[in-house]
């Protein structure tokens, strides 16, 4: 596999003689595997350079993959000025994570409206298929693709590529999910269940792309914002026996200066925890090639399983604070959910029995029954669809012997307090499509 960086920098473009070794166009990454099969990791504004390069290559055609971890700016922006999409005869398959109700087609077709961009997406030259993705596996000419979903304000994915026997994650946009990872020593692994899956999503890759956008010391003002401090996305690589590590999405604030210091203390920080790891800083225009490893089966090109595009779901709230009540009601009828809400748990139990909702949102602490007690009482129901509800609780901040415990009864993951509107959206969507797209794939 041959990678490129073609755009390193998050959140917004930030060209000028502060970044001009680590760049400053937003996320985009060429990927080449072994059998030549072209994937463009997001379409930042890094992709105005490599639709350049592709067009200019003298190919009469050039057809690729677009992998999108999400539609936030800097990871779309680029789309409109992608050459590529301009050739008639050049065809391009664009995925992307399919949120219910809001499929990647109507969202990429927003930012070209006429009061946008002068070209509209239907006027695009070349044959354009989407493909709404879910958690799962596919194949793209010869390259193996996993997708797992990162915990951001918008439902994002994060991809592992195999092809020749590597292994290349991109995960661009991910904060971590434990409430207070800060208690963690380096290179010890995650608490949250949920980390530990991210630490598998990476397990033994050739190169990990990380989103490493902030510092320790800057996290505890970012809480929430979703992205990963550089020396936890250290962390997670040590952790999941990973080589090399390039630190990306850099803050647009931080000039080559500092991004060389920061890569510095990383490179400190997994030494100190015994690990080989190699750890760099992604420049644009930097090239790796993976060379080729133990051989793997190249993957069949297979579709990706469609993200369902289903509803509306009922969402049932239980909580005795009703500010709380009232801002996840508001905050998921923004995405046409149906809200029933209870103030205790016995109410709860009784409206989880009536409703049968597809996602339940507890209160840890309230009246009645606590949620942990809720969540007992529900997975040892008769009916089927109470027992596997995804059952979410709502924490001010858990340690880490009560999220332990809490998993362990059947609850499917946190909420925790502070928390903004978007990311419980986020997260609600990821919570029912993965909760979907589990059973008949085991993915
Ligand atoms: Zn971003
Ligand atoms: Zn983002």
């Amino acid at each position: 596999m041959e990678v490129r960086f073609w755009g390193t920098r998050g959140s917004m473009a930030k060209p000028g003689p502060t970044t001009l070794r680590y760049g400053g166009n937003t996320s985009c990454v060429e990927v080449r595997g072994d059998d030549g099969t072209l994937i463009v990791l997001d379409c930042g504004t890094g992709a105005h350079g490599l639709g350049q390069a592709l067009t200019s290559s003298g190919a009469p055609h050039c057809n690729g993959h677009l992998l999108i971890t999400h539609t936030h700016w800097d990871h779309i922006q680029g789309f409109p000025f992608f050459a590529p999409l301009f050739v008639a005869g050049n065809t391009w398959d664009i995925y992307a994570p399919g949120a219910i109700g809001q499929q990647l087609e109507r969202t990429l077709a927003g930012q070209m409206e006429y009061n946008y961009f002068p070209v509209t997406l239907a006027q695009l030259g070349a044959t354009i298929r989407f493909h709404n993705l879910v958690e799962g596996r596919f194949g793209v000419g010869g390259v193996h693709v996993t997708t797992q979903y990162l915990n951001h304000p918008v439902l994002a994915l994060g991809y592992r590529l195999q092809s020749g026997g590597k292994v290349l994650v991109y995960s661009a946009d991910h904060e971590p999910h434990a409430p207070n990872p800060a208690a963690r020593s380096a290179g010890e692994p995650a608490k949250h269940d949920e980390d530990l899956r991210h630490v598998e999503f990476l397990a033994d890759a050739d190169l990990v792309i990380h989103d490493a956008q902030y510092t320790v010391e800057e996290y505890p003002g970012k809480v929430g914002w979703g992205h990963t401090p550089a020396e936890w996305a250290v962390d997670y690589a040590v952790a999941a026996r990973v080589r090399r590590l390039a630190l990306f999405h850099h803050d647009p604030l931080r000039d080559d200066g500092a991004l060389d210091r920061l890569v510095e203390t990383c490179r400190r920080r997994a030494s100190a925890a015994g690990s080989t790891l190699q750890v760099f800083g992604a420049a644009e225009g930097g090239e790796i090639t993976l060379l080729e490893g133990d051989a793997t089966a190249p993957a069949a090109a297979r579709l990706p399983e469609p993200a369902p595009n289903t509803g509306p779901h009922t969402i049932l709230v239980a909580d005795d604070d009703p500010v709380m009540v009232r801002l996840l009601t508001l905050a998921l009828e923004q995405d046409g959910f149906r809200v029933v809400t209870a103030s205790d748990g016995k109410t709860a139990l009784r409206l989880a029995r009536l409703e049968r909702p597809a996602l339940i949102l507890l209160d840890w602490e309230m009246p009645g029954a606590d949620g942990m007690e809720v969540t007992r009482t529900l997975r040892a129901e008769a009916d089927p669809v109470l027992r596997d509800v995804p059952l979410v609780l709502i924490t001010a901040q858990s340690g880490a012997e009560n999220t332990a415990a809490g998993f362990a009864a059947g609850v499917t993951d946190y909420l925790t307090k502070p928390f903004r509107p978007a990311h419980v959206r986020a997260r609600v969507q990821a919570w029912l499509l993965r909760r979907r797209s589990e059973s008949p794939h085991g993915t």
